[in-house]
């Protein structure tokens, strides 16, 4: 039973297309798992249709036409997700499907800790990390803060943090004042898929020698 969910404001922009392509994901993984959020986003897309129908049309130049037909030739976002393996970047067909549905054979992974490990994807968002955490059965991701949003999605295991409990499914976005440190359940690894507006800045002295390897990582 999936309890924690996108806010209205992020499924709102999920619908109307303007969410960055790489929350987007995050949230369109959601949806594989929740019928209720599927069902508001239908909604809300009838209701973006409706309102988008009874705009008043404003002529455009022709040049609109070309250059929208010249971006039928681009490659569809996200439909070749990408990995650095040793300096080499690796074109990963279809590696969300294969993500969701709970494949992560072809991933490389970072250990960052004893009990952390994180696999950098690239999304051709360059604004945001898009990545997969990796916490060992009763482990836990050192304290941190966010440089800016935070969206992680639980795909396989559970944590816990200050606010609450999450299984696969789950949903939970934190903005950048939020300093916690998720815990993965005892006698489950836990991956989650994780959006960051700023690589993590982990807080506690023991681990702020690794903020710079961090922000490498994520390049
Ligand atoms: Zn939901």
């Amino acid at each position: 039973m999936i309890k924690h969910h996108p806010s209205a404001d992020i499924l709102i922009d999920f619908a109307a297309g303007t969410l960055p392509v790489a929350q987007a994901a995050c949230v369109s993984a959601h949806l594989n798992y929740c019928d209720c959020c599927r069902g508001s986003t239908e909604q809300l897309q009838s209701i973006g249709g409706v309102l988008m129908e009874q705009l008043v049309p404003v002529a455009v130049s022709e040049s609109v036409l070309d250059s929208i037909l010249a971006r039928l030739d681009e490659p569809v976002p996200l439909s070749f997700i990408q990995q650095r393996v040793r300096h080499r970047r690796v074109d990963l067909p279809g590696l969300l499907n294969r993500i969701i549905n709970g494949d992560f054979s072809q991933l490389a992974w970072k250990r960052v800790t004893r009990s952390l490990s994180v696999s950098h994807l690239q999304t051709g968002d360059d604004q945001r990390e898009f990545a997969l955490y990796r916490i060992a059965a009763g482990g836990n991701i050192p304290n941190h803060r966010h440089g800016g949003a935070e969206m992680t999605l639980v795909l396989e295991g559970g944590f816990s943090d200050e606010l609450g409990t999450y299984h696969p499914g789950d949903f939970v976005f934190r903005d950048a004042s939020d300093v916690h440190a998720p815990t993965a359940i005892d006698g489950e690894e836990c991956i989650c898929l994780a959006v960051l507006d700023a690589p993590l800045q982990f807080t506690s002295w023991q681990y702020r020698w690794l903020n710079p390897f961090l922000q490498l990582q994520a390049g």
